[in-house]
């Protein structure tokens, strides 16, 4: 068993701070951090900071050390979890997922690795040959995610996507036997191109040239330029052209078509082509490469996942299947200059933290209630009225911009600004200058701002239309349905439909976005929850530099002063009293070898007594209840001692 920290470390866990405040849960974490301590929990939340340099504190002898323990047995680590979660799936078998979050570059990716990397460690112990194979999958199918989903960004040289959720299936003896990968998209940034990697699960040979084709494409479209003379727009170069549609096995002329004209049906069900301006032009062409990369993208997600899906499960002769999820997703954010992505990404953090509060409370209720252990109140902001102002059906935000992107005619970003003031100025975590003049921080006809959960973000509607809209024109899709590669027409099923076909009223980016967050929460809501929480020390990829206000602004955006508010309010931790007796026995003269009493409660009972903190403790009908870890943690001390 690893050594139990000295208090020159900081506290272990924020839960034992004297008093909760931000000043001394700062002074903490940077005390932790410039020890080397960059673990530490809030109960069973684990606080990352990112150290920036190569820990030694994740081979095999740490490995061993987490091992079936439980959770106050060792320092805080990001094994603790990961036993955690798998203990309660394979002991309980429950299905249960890791939550890690944080801004970009914080460490969520490393620490998804080294979780996957302590699951693969302690399973199949007999080294079965079969599951080691859906293991080497399971590890090899998230490096190729990430060679090709990630990108060097100025906050991160290795910057994921936005979210990536990964759920590992396991059979009744605990040995993974697939998963299954879903990617949040949210990629408005510009195209980058993409490490190359090798090691591809599965792929043909066909599939791989047409992979590296359609990158090719995308590069091509990066350069190409457009110009006008007399009136009429036309590609500069004729290469350009030609190379495209060689790539993509399409005719010329109809590439130059579909980068300088769109199909329209007009009022009348007439169809004509319309010549695009030079900027519809480069607008056109820019989507169109988004489009490419993003299908190509969702495409390998579907083939990984064909891969490493579950095969032959039978569950009458192998029990129930039970899954841990990995979510790796971004954490709220707040610029300077906060825009669409923000709003996303912010209203995915106030979905998750409704998951939380359900989950976390409605998780302590029920176990009170079994234990038939008195139920107190805990009191916390529950987030659910600032998520109705984002998703509410005719009234909340997004259903306003998606009514202004449907609306025919010319509605700019201040028009649609002023339809939200309208419909939501009564709301109070809504506002914008308009509606409190006096508040200067906020630019007229720009601002609008929300009261989130985890503080102001102030959000500029510029480009919020345009965002939200499916930018790519259809004579795009049908280019590439009409590919005679059958893996680019695979892509593209929707390229079919003629323009008269074409739905009316296409789903825009925000409700999608909504849509893939509604059944991610459904997916995270039947699993017990684990949370890794990771902050990023500075901006400068620093080991030895810890930024007060960045760090202090990241414990605020992720509510953790209000995590351990919650976890001090109920009980921090609960052992069957058997299992507890079995520990702690040795500690207590009436306990040790063997009690004389008549039931374990009774003589768990006269441990707690003999270490006096019985005020700090309930008696369930199976399990003992401690309000902090503090009097486990003396246990803990003294059974070392012994
Ligand atoms: P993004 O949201 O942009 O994908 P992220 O939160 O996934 O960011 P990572 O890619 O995990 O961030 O981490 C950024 C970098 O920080 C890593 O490339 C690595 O250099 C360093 N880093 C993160 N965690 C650790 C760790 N535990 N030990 C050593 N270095 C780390
Ligand atoms: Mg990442």
């Amino acid at each position: 068993m690893a050594e139990l920290e000295g208090l020159e470390f900081g506290k272990s866990d924020f839960v034992l701070l004297d008093e909760v405040n931000m000043e001394q849960f700062m002074e903490n974490l940077k005390l932790r951090f410039e020890k080397a301590r960059i673990y530490t929990f809030i109960g069973e939340v684990v606080v990352s900071v990112n150290p920036y340099k190569q820990m030694d504190i994740y081979g095999k002898e740490a490995i061993d050390a987490y091992r079936g323990r439980e959770l106050y047995e060792n320092p805080p680590h990001l094994y603790a979890v990961a036993d955690a979660a798998y203990k309660a799936m394979k002991r309980r078998a429950k299905d249960t997922c890791i939550v890690i979050s944080g801004e970009s570059g914080a460490g969520k990716t490393e620490a998804s690795k080294y979780i996957m990397q302590y699951i693969a460690a302690i399973t199949n112990p007999s080294q079965r040959a079969e599951v080691e194979s859906v293991k080497n999958v399971l590890l090899k199918s998230n490096c190729v995610l990430e060679a090709f989903g990630n990108a060097k960004t100025n906050r991160n040289d290795n910057s994921s996507r936005f979210g990536k959720y990964m759920d590992i299936n396991f059979n009744f003896n605990g040995d993974p036997t697939g998963g299954h990968i879903n990617n949040y998209l949210l990629e408005k940034r510009d195209i980058h191109s993409p490490s190359l990697f090798y090691s591809m699960i599965g792929f043909s040979k066909e599939e791989i040239d047409s992979i590296y084709r359609i990158l090719g494409t995308i590069l091509i479209l990066g350069n190409l330029q457009f110009e006008t003379d007399s009136e009429s727009v036309q590609v500069v170069g004729s290469e350009a052209v030609s190379h495209i549609a060689g790539l993509t096995t399409t005719e010329p002329d109809n590439v130059t078509k579909s980068l300088l004209y769109r199909t329209v049906a007009t009022g009348g069900g007439e169809v004509i082509e319309k010549g695009h301006t030079e900027k519809e032009a480069c607008f056109g062409r820019d989507a169109f490469a988004k489009a490419l990369y993003e299908r190509l993208f969702c495409w390998i997600v579907a083939r990984i996942n064909a891969v490493i899906e579950v095969k032959d499960y039978n569950p009458v002769l192998h029990g129930k299947n039970t899954v841990i999820g990995v979510l790796d997703i971004y954490g709220f954010e707040i610029f300077d200059n906060n825009s669409f992505e923000q709003f996303c990404i912010n209203y995915c953090n106030e979905k998750l933290q409704q998951l939380f509060i359900e989950l976390i409370l409605r998780q302590e209720q029920d176990e009170y209630q079994r234990e038939g252990i008195t139920w107190r109140h805990i009191d916390y902001f529950n987030n659910q009225i600032i998520v109705d102002l984002v998703e509410q059906p005719h009234k909340g935000i997004i259903s306003v911009l998606d009514e202004a992107c449907l609306t025919v005619g010319k509605v700019t970003d201040t028009i649609c600004l002023e339809s939200m003031d309208a419909k939501l100025g009564q709301h109070p975590h809504y506002t914008s200058r308009k509606l409190t003049p006096s508040d200067k921080t906020m630019e007229f006809h720009r601002d609008f701002r929300i009261r989130h959960y985890a503080g102001d973000v102030t959000y500029s509607v510029e480009g919020f239309l345009d965002k939200n809209k499916d930018p790519l024109f259809q004579d795009f899709k049908r280019l590439m349905y009409n590919s005679s590669n059958p893996v680019l027409k695979e892509m593209w099923p929707d390229g079919q439909l003629s323009i008269t076909e074409v739905t009316k009223r296409p789903l825009t980016a925000a409700t999608l976005f909504k849509n893939s967050i509604v059944a991610l929460v459904d997916k995270l809501g039947c699993k017990e929850p684990y949370y890794v929480r990771c902050i990023k020390p500075n901006e400068m990829k620093s080991p030895v530099l810890f930024d007060d206000a960045r760090c202090q602004h990241q414990v605020a955006y992720l509510g953790l002063l209000e995590n351990v508010r919650v976890r001090r309010a109920g009980f921090a931790y609960r052992q069957p009293y058997a299992r507890f007796l079995q520990r702690y026995k040795m500690t207590c003269e009436y306990t040790w070898p063997n009690h004389l009493m008549e039931t374990d409660r009774e003589a768990v009972e006269a441990i707690v007594t003999q270490h006096g903190f019985q005020d700090d403790v309930a008696y369930g009908h199976t399990k003992l209840f401690v309000r902090t870890p503090r009097s486990l943690f003396t246990l803990e001390q003294e059974r070392a001692a012994l």
